[in-house]
This record gives C-alpha cells, structure tokens and sequence, in this order.
C-alpha cells in the first residue's frame, strides 16, 4: 500500500479536503486505484452530535455512519463507497484503546498516548487503507490521507508522531506528504508572503515529517519568484510547489492540479511512474 498524507499548516479552512480528493482523482486518471481516510482529532466519536453551524453538514454514509463532509467530497470526487472506518476520529481510538484496557488486553502494563494510541492509530490507517471502496475486489493501490486540523495542535500530535512511525516502517517509496499552506498578500506591501509557510513546514520537521510537495492556497496564482523562494526556504523542488489559488467552483481544482503535473511528481515519489500512465506521458 502506498500513501499520500495531506497536511495542513498556518490556518485550517484551507481546502486541505479538497486537495486530498482532487489529487484522488488525478491518481485515478493515472489508473490506479484510490481509498482515502478523512482523520479528525477531535474526541466526538463522530460528527453526528456536532453542531452544521460549526462544522457544515454531517455526511451520512451507506452504512449508516455520520461524518464530516470532507468525506462527501472524496464520495463524489472519487465515486467510491466509503465506510464509517474511513473516518478516523480521536474519540474511536480512545474507545477502542479503552475497550482493550478494561478487557486487560495490555497484561498489566501502563497504557499511554506513545505507545499505545499511536499503535492504535497505524493499525487502524493500516486496516482501513486495505477495505475495497470501489467496488472491485482487493485493496486500492493508494491510500490518500487527511489529517485534519493544523499542524502543530496538541490536538493532533498524537496523529502526527503515529504518521511519522508510518512513513518510517513502511518506507519512503510508498509514503508522499503533501503540506498545505497558505500564501497571503499584505494590502499595503501588495506582496505574496512566503514567511507562514516556512514556519509551518519548519514546525512539521520539528515533529520528523518532511512534506515532498507543497500545495500552496493564495487568491492570485504564485509568481515565480514566490515559488522560488519557497522552494529554496522549505527545501521542497520547485517542481513540487503546486498552487492552488482560488476558483470560481471546485470542480475546477483537480485539472488545476493537472495543469502543474502534480500527479507526476506523486508517482515520482511514490515510485510508481513505471506502473501507472500519467496522462501526459500517453
Ligand atoms: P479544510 O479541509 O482545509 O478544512 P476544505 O477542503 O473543507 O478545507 O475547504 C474549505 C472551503 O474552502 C470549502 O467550502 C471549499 O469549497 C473552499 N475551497 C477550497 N479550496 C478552494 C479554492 N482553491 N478556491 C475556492 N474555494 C475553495
């Protein structure tokens, strides 16, 4: 299994859901197979008691589950049937690493955040990752994760040190992080501001994680010599700064995406440009 892990740095709301199904579909048009997990640190169980005004809508999947509209997105972007697994919750691990507590599973020992939850949380990415959603048989060939939040919330440290422990054990040809980040312009100064996104890419290698690509948000598309100086101060290849600027309508991010290669560089680091076809190699 393959995974391609997006983050998400400086604010949330950023579009971190979006890109997460947008690159979906540009690795489906590739050939290959795509699932996805939408992780969420909060301690709900699942989105079903949380209030449409704070979080929009809750989801309603097939099999009954409640969950953040984030998977709604990949339901349609992808055309995939998801179950109430894909959604990975801080509340669910807790529960399950509680269940186990209570039954005497850890033998006596001292149950804590590291070892015990991060565990909790690979196996259950590692279990999830391998249920069909397209309806054919077998696992997909690449698992594309959310993590929700912004980097460095207490919050989702847990998350992030069980990522980490992932990238590391399954190794770095089948492990592609996409860091997504914001690139304001100060009114005055009339200038696209590079500065919050070193500091959060510098804060994701704080905690062990090197993003390969940078999907940067910002209202005009990125000059050069913007991305330039991304590339140059979060040590990722200019080829790997993708820009995401603002659109009319959602639908038009995918070939956004398209337009920049990020598909080739995935494949590239997830070492699949001998299997899968990149449209524009055809
Ligand atoms: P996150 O997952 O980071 O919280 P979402 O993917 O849910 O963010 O996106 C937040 C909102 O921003 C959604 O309403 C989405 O439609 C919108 N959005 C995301 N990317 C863009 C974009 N490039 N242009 C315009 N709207 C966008």
């Amino acid at each position: 299994m393959k995974y391609v892990l997006i983050t998400g740095g400086v604010v949330s709301g950023l579009g971190k859901g979006v890109t997460a199904s947008s690159i979906g579909v540009g690795l489906q048009a590739c050939g290959l197979r795509v699932t996805s997990i939408k992780i969420d640190p909060y301690l709900n169980t699942d989105a079903g008691t949380m209030s449409p005004f704070e979080h929009g809508e809750v989801f309603v999947l097939d099999d009954g589950g409640e969950v953040d509209l984030d998977l709604g997105n990949y339901e349609r972007f992808l055309d995939v049937t998801l179950t109430k697994d894909n959604n990975v919750t801080t509340g669910k691990i807790y529960q399950s690493v509680l269940d186990k507590e209570r039954k005497g599973d850890y033998l006596g020992k001292t149950v804590q955040v590291v070892p015990h939850i991060t565990d909790a949380i690979k196996d259950r990415i590692e279990a999830v990752a391998l249920i069909p959603v397209d309806g054919k048989e077998g696992p997909a060939d690449v698992c594309v994760i959310e993590l929700g939040g912004t980097v460095g919330d207490i919050e989702s440290m847990p998350f992030i040190e069980a990522l980490r422990q992932l990238s590391f054990s399954v190794g770095k040809d089948n492990f592609c992080l996409i860091h997504v980040s914001l690139i304001p312009v100060l009114g005055v100064v009339g200038e696209q501001k590079t500065k919050p996104t070193q500091h959060s890419v510098r804060e994701l290698r704080a905690l062990g994680l090197t993003p390969h690509l940078l999907a940067c948000r910002s209202a005009q598309p990125l000059l050069d010599n913007t991305k330039m100086k991304l590339s140059q101060f979060c040590h990722v290849e200019a080829a790997n700064i993708l820009n995401i600027h603002d659109v009319p309508n959602i639908w038009h991010i995918p070939l956004l995406l398209r337009n920049q290669n990020a598909h080739r560089s995935i494949l590239k680091q997830l070492n699949l440009l001998s299997i899968a076809t990149p449209p524009d190699l055809e």
